[in-house]
């Protein structure tokens, strides 16, 4: 016996998780005591059932007639750790004094398995309860990785309509055995952001119950829950879940509060930003009008040249080899490039020209009360001034393999025609701006197209 003891321990020793536990112990036994199958079942606490140790889920609606026999045998056996139903040997699995769960030996023979079982059941026992035990933290680890990655979505994203289907996804991957759905409030209707539908009464349903109280709550038969999305008693919208196989369990309920709750800081947060974001008018970065601001005061200028018959032109500009800078000396060095450069733009300008950041390193830059060939003059001190500007890169990048540098601009000239939309200002310098990068960079290119 010491023999076969030493040897259980060996396989126990090299599993590593439910599945590969269940599956030695089952070679062992079979193999050793002619058991035709082994069966192992734990008792969750929290759920108040038994479960089949080799599945981490359970389907309570599932019929299993062996499974009901097992957990009605489950208390009788804690008592006495052993009990023999004709061809059937139920184990405990013993914890101080008390069974964590019953190994259950189908048409097994009387050939010592019982007295084998005596001291072998704690070793198992112990296997078992070490595997749980990394099963929980390994769960507890994955939750607050779910949780800090919620809130670092912010981080890079404000927009809702992405921000949501993120989070959907990865609530999705943790809680696999529910399915996940997320609305926003908007004005008084709850809007379906993640996943494309849902078809679901009791969830549709519920969503009018949390309007009027803003408190988590579950179906009758605790198939699905609501768990609002809350700001300060505002409701912002609300997590959804619906358990696939049988009920959400305290676990599904517990994660989901947390879960709703980190999300509601993360969204009311994107609110705040993308709110502040619609009051910016000016670019951190340059001063300049962003680009937002900066499609305002075209339709406006237009609209002024049109009306009052007034020259009006557009500038665009960007600076050439630019990534180089960054790649080279650091994206640092390259923010500073583009302040420097925004910097020189704005000191050649009057004050009622109108400078904005069109996109990363292009600058787009309306001359009112100007026609074509002023244009030229203004674009070419543009161009000059950036070209001889120099940019110490010591106090941002000290390793820099040069530290003082100049960049070059190429500029696209347009003239805004009475037949134009607001649109084609921009378009149409852009064009030209192209065909200054296309022969040669550093230069200064007119778009004459009537
Ligand atoms: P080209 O002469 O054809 O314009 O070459 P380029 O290298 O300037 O090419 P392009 O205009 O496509 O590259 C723009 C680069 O500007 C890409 C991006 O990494 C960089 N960029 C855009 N916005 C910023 C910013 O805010 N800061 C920094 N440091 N870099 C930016
Ligand atoms: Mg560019
Ligand atoms: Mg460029």
């Amino acid at each position: 016996m010491l023999n076969l003891l030493e040897k259980l321990s060996k396989s126990l020793d090299e599993a590593y998780n439910a599945e590969s536990i269940v599956g030695a112990l089952r070679d062992f036994f079979i193999k050793n005591f002619k058991a035709e199958n082994l069966e192992i079942y734990v008792f969750d606490e929290k759920l108040n059932i038994l479960k089949d140790f080799s599945l981490d889920w359970v389907n309570p609606d599932e019929e299993n007639p062996q499974l009901a026999l097992t957990e009605a045998v489950f208390d009788e056996v804690g008592e006495k750790f052993c009990l023999k139903r004709e061809k059937t040997l139920y184990y405990a699995l013993p914890k101080h004094g008390k069974a964590i769960g019953v190994l259950r030996f189908d048409n097994i023979e009387d050939n010592g398995l019982e007295e084998f079982l005596k001291p072998s059941a704690f070793l198992i026992s112990l296997k078992i309860q070490n595997i749980l035990l990394a099963q929980n933290m390994q769960k507890n680890i994955d939750f607050h990785e779910l949780i800090r990655n919620i809130a670092k979505i912010i981080e890079t994203q404000y927009e809702l309509s992405y921000i949501i289907p993120l989070i959907g996804e990865m609530i999705d991957k943790f809680m696999s055995n529910n399915l996940i759905y997320i609305f926003i409030k908007e004005e008084s209707e709850f809007k379906l952001l993640w996943p494309a539908n849902c078809k679901d009464g009791n969830i549709l349903n519920g969503l009018k119950r949390i309007s009027e109280n803003p408190e988590y709550f579950l179906s009758a038969n605790n198939k699905t829950g609501i768990f609002p999305l809350v700001n300060e008693n505002r409701i912002l919208g609300a997590i959804a879940a619906k358990s696939m196989n049988g009920n959400l369990s305290e676990y599904d309920v517990n994660y989901l509060e947390q879960l709703a709750k980190q999300s509601s800081i993360t969204i009311n947060r994107a609110n705040v930003y993308a709110e502040i974001l619609k009051h910016a008018t000016l670019d951190a970065l340059t001063g300049f009008y962003n680009r937002r601001q900066l499609e305002e005061r075209i339709k406006q200028e237009s609209a002024k040249a049109k009306r009052q018959k007034t020259p009006l032109c557009a500038i665009m500009t960007d600076i050439d080899f630019f990534k180089r800078v960054n790649d080279v000396y650091g994206h640092a060095a390259g923010d500073l490039v583009l302040k420097t450069v925004s910097k020189t733009i704005r000191s050649q300008l009057r004050e009622y020209d109108i400078a904005g950041r069109y996109g990363g390193e292009e600058f787009a830059i309306l001359l009112p009360f100007t026609k074509t060939e002023e244009a030229i003059m203004v674009a070419e001190r543009l161009r000059k001034s950036v070209e001889n500007n120099k940019v110490d890169l010591s106090k941002v990048n000290p390793d820099a393999p040069q530290k003082i540098i100049n960049v070059t601009i190429s500029i696209g000239i347009y003239e805004f025609k009475p037949s134009d939309e607001a649109d084609d200002l921009l378009k149409k310098a852009d064009k030209a701006l192209y065909e200054a990068k296309e022969t040669g960079r550093n230069k200064i290119v007119v778009n004459y197209e009537k």
